[in-house]
């Protein structure tokens, strides 16, 4: 391709509206240009990038036996109310689009697609004889995400590579979950990133686990923990950790103290002259189950401890039944607005105690009368602890569970790792904190949407029985940033040369030169015959301008028919080192296909 025939703008200034690198150098290169919030065109440099990633993706998902199909982006909204999921979706997360048709019929463009192929397995996949089977699509999606941001990292329409797997049984789907590691293992070493798989929150979704593939960039929106020795690696939601022992009591009887002005833990340890891992802390929370009921939590963890508010909602979702709801739709901190939603008296705020008493909360039909008490293990074991007396200002120490308090029945872990708590696996090993990006996510479903939308097989004693599932899903789009978000310099994109827009690019530093156009022209044709994808800048700019394009646009190898060409030869610069070497221009081709070949399969 000819720059002087392509849609070819560059800027020299960071567009203001861009935060991260990747997302400022694919809007100044020309890759990428906003069309409403979280809306991007894909312009043609971008377009190949994608198309690269693409062809990586369907390679790897082709070699395990998964078949590409192409699923409807419009959704009946019938299929999500068999799932259970549209009201979730549309009010609650409120992340999928939503219409209705001159048919009044209503429907959602596609976040995802699990109610989609499970009508489709419900139809077609009879016996086992048809098992397993995985089908998986590349296509657009989309989610009205609350915040759009980061170009194509957030955005409210993009590329997922999505894949759905279905099995007899569990065994069968950690075969196949196995192979999706594998699989996204490759993917992402081939496109030529620094990756970490970590373990992940499943939700209440439930299943034997889940694994996100992290890119390590510090502009990731989530946080691994890692230890040193590669044993362990988690996304902070999912973490687990051994917390510091708790220092022994300095109080031995149980009495109420005045404790004025210690709302927080820190004052109170100061006034108290107690270490944070004396004291039970106790968290109000407030959560509204899918049929409209809010329920009061009280969590009490140790002081010098932290709510995970993942591991709580899951706690909480599983206690739905309770409360004639199947899902939670919100869960927050009460503020002082929502407090008087349902308050009945002012709250003792920061004097809590773990028996707080349910006279605090308002008669309402839409409020459960009751509040839900969860214990933390960090505090099962304290003893002659300090914790509120519900009432302002005063405190209790020396306290006991079973003697002071009751212990809730409900124990769990809902405590947030921490980096430099130890390990659970080697506690010599300590927790290390680095930012991720999450590029894919796979996961064993098992047989939740099997079983709420009767998509069943045969065995072969002849019984039906629920499919299990697996789903595996890959950003295509947000992948192809996050290579921007991991390898650049103050001059531009250096793109890996497995997923580059072009492998090389000819500049002719002075078109009004005959001899060096000659040369460029003749150049820019055999390396594409020879399958070396090639640019042509054939602009009438100045020299400077050019090479200023096109390192920040970032092609692997920068060939110049310049000065050099009087020897016969040309000067070839590698983006990623600068490495700059005049080769005889007859052995440009072998040369710079060597280098292509040697960087892609290095990593294949
Ligand atoms: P996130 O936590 O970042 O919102 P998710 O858990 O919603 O991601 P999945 O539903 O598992 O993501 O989707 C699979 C993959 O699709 C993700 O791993 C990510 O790479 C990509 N993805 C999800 N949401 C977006 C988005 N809004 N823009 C671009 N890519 C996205
Ligand atoms: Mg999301």
């Amino acid at each position: 391709m000819r720059l002087s025939q392509m849609l070819f703008v560059t800027l020299r200034d960071d567009p203001a509206d861009a935060e991260i690198p990747s997302h400022k150098l694919l809007l100044r290169a020309g890759y990428i240009r906003r069309i409403g919030s979280g809306i991007y065109a894909y312009l043609p440099l971008m377009w190949r990038v994608l198309q690269k990633v693409s062809q990586i993706v369907r390679e790897e998902m082709n070699a395990t036996g998964a078949q590409e199909c192409l699923l409807p982006q419009l959704q009946p909204a019938d299929l999500w109310k068999e799932s259970g999921r549209w009201d979730t979706y549309t009010k609650a997360e409120g992340i999928m689009f939503s219409l209705i048709d001159r048919r009044e019929q209503q429907l959602g463009l596609g976040p995802t697609h699990e109610e989609v192929i499970t009508a489709i397995a419900r139809d077609m996949i009879r016996s086992y004889r048809q098992l397993p089977l995985h089908l998986y699509q590349l296509q657009t999606k989309f989610r009205d995400e609350i915040r759009p941001r980061f170009g194509l990292m957030r955005g409210r329409e993009f590329i997922m590579k999505d894949g759905y797997s279905f099995h007899v049984d569990e065994v069968s789907l950690k075969a196949t979950y196995d192979d999706m590691y594998k699989a996204y293992s490759n993917m992402l070493r081939r496109s030529g990133l620094a990756f970490r798989p970590v373990e992940a929150d499943s939700g209440a979704i439930g299943g034997s686990g889940s694994t996100e593939f992290m890119v390590l960039a510090e502009a990731g929106e989530d946080e691994v923990l890692y230890t040193e020795d590669g044993k362990y690696a988690a996304n902070v939601e999912k973490a687990v950790s051994l917390s510091a022992d708790a220092e022994s009591s300095p109080f031995t009887t149980y009495e109420k103290r005045e404790t004025p002005g210690t709302e927080t833990i820190e004052k109170l340890c100061q006034f108290l002259k107690c270490s944070p891992t004396q004291v039970v802390k106790n968290v109000l929370y407030q959560t509204v189950y899918d049929n409209g009921i809010t329920v009061l939590v009280l969590v009490s963890i140790r002081g010098d401890q932290e709510v995970n508010e993942v591991k709580l909602q899951n706690e909480l979702t599983k206690l739905a039944a309770n409360y004639g709801a199947k899902t939670i739709i919100a869960l927050d901190v009460p503020n002082p607005e929502a407090q008087q939603t349902w308050t009945a008296k002012s709250l003792p705020l920061g004097y809590i105690a773990p028996d707080i008493g349910n006279e605090y909360i308002a008669a309402n039909k839409q409020i459960h009368p009751k509040f839900v008490r969860l214990v933390d293990k960090t505090t099962v074991d304290l003893k002659n602890f300090v914790t509120g007396s519900n009432e302002t200002g005063y405190h209790v120490v020396g306290a006991n569970w079973g003697e002071q308090f009751p212990l809730s029945e409900i124990v769990v872990d809902v405590r947030k790792a921490r980096p430099g708590d130890r390990a659970v696996h080697n506690p010599e090993q300590t927790l290390q904190s680095a930012r991720g990006i999450e590029v894919g996510h796979i996961f064993q479903l098992g047989t939740k949407y099997s079983q709420a939308m009767g998509a069943t097989y045969t065995n072969e004693q002849g019984e039906e029985k629920p499919l299990f599932m697996g789903c595996y899903g890959v950003g295509v789009s947000r992948l192809a940033q996050s290579a921007v978000e991991q390898s650049y310099d103050k001059d531009g994109i250096i793109w890996p040369v497995a997923i580059a827009p072009y492998h090389a690019i000819v500049t002719i530093p002075n078109i009004n030169d005959a001899q060096q156009v000659e040369i460029a022209e003749k150049l820019y044709t055999q390396l594409n015959q020879a399958g070396i994808e090639t640019l042509l800048d054939d602009r009438d700019e100045r020299a400077g301008v050019k090479f200023k394009d096109a390192d920040l646009i970032g092609i692997p190898y920068r060939i110049v028919t310049g000065r050099a060409i009087a020897n016969g030869k040309v000067e070839v610069v590698e983006r990623a080192t600068r490495k700059s070497q005049e080769i005889p221009i007859d052995e440009v081709i072998t040369t710079l296909k060597n280098w292509i070949t040697a960087a892609i399969e290095v990593k294949k």
